[in-house]
């Protein structure tokens, strides 16, 4: 002990040590020794059961890693460095376990192929790709579950027009890849929130969006005997330009841009 008086040791054996994050690791040898107010692991042990180590120049850390999965992380605290862990069994003596178990061995397998499947891996198993191992479906990936997430439904509502032309939704599409006989890679929609009803115009640059506005306007106008009110756009460039911007406002037009990945 730190004070040079010894401590007898009461039993020997395997510990199941379960971590905060409840994953629990095997440590062999374990010395119970009822005097003794702290749990000590030795990292010199771990290396030799076949972990490996990280040190963090910054904050002083070690992580504590298997078959390059990171098991846990010691913080230096009063010399020593401490990790959180549950002790609920000191003492007990558990039977000694392969220190690779399925498990982890399905998780380190799933990581190195890119996250794939657990049909992908029995198939590579099957055949003969993949040593066999046991395949539990309760365990669940973390990086998985967060790359499956999806954003919650857009739920906002918008002013609608009373009446036609009161709000023109607008939009360009495009370039594709195949062109039409003329040569026109992308097209802009008017469509008339009131009536739904959308008018197409092919063009060959975003810049054109302007010139087709203004055709569209004049016939929409002339043939209903009602102005445009509102025009409605995403933030494309093709509406910022400040001559179109300035032609808007001659016109009385508002114009108005949604925020940025809203439907
Ligand atoms: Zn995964």
């Amino acid at each position: 002990m730190g004070n040079r008086r010894s401590s007898p040791v009461t039993k020997i054996g395997v510990y199941s040590l379960v971590l905060s994050s409840d994953v629990s690791i095997e440590l062999f040898n374990c010395c119970y020794s009822p005097e003794m107010a702290r749990n000590i692991i030795s990292f010199h042990a771990l290396f030799r059961q076949g972990f490996q180590f990280s040190f963090d120049n910054k904050i002083g850390s070690i992580s504590v890693f298997k078959n390059g999965i990171l098991i846990f992380t010691a913080y230096p605290c009063d010399g020593v460095y401490e990790t959180v862990e549950c002790v609920d069994n000191l003492g007990h003596s558990v039977n000694y376990i392969d220190s690779t178990s399925g498990v982890e061995k399905a998780c380190l397998w799933h990581s190195r192929l890119g996250h794939i499947s657990k049909k992908r891996i029995a198939q590579l198993q099957k055949d003969g790709v993949l040593e066999s191992f046991d395949l539990r479906s309760d365990d669940v990936c973390e990086s998985c579950l967060l790359g499956k997430m999806t954003k919650s439904p857009f739920k906002g509502s918008f002013e609608r027009g009373e009446g036609l032309l009161d709000i023109i939704h607008t939009d360009v599409c495009g370039p594709f890849r195949s062109t039409t006989k003329d040569g026109t890679r992308f097209y802009v929609t008017f469509t008339d929130d009131f009536s739904r009803y959308g008018y197409i115009y092919l063009i060959k640059h975003k810049s054109d969006t302007f010139e087709k506005f203004k055709e569209f306007k004049n016939e929409v106008e002339n043939q209903l005997g009602r102005k445009i009110k509102m025009l409605r756009s995403d933030r494309g460039g093709e509406y910022l330009s400040i001559e179109f911007l300035d032609y808007l406002k001659e016109c009385g037009i508002v114009s108005q841009l949604t925020p940025p990945r809203t439907p």
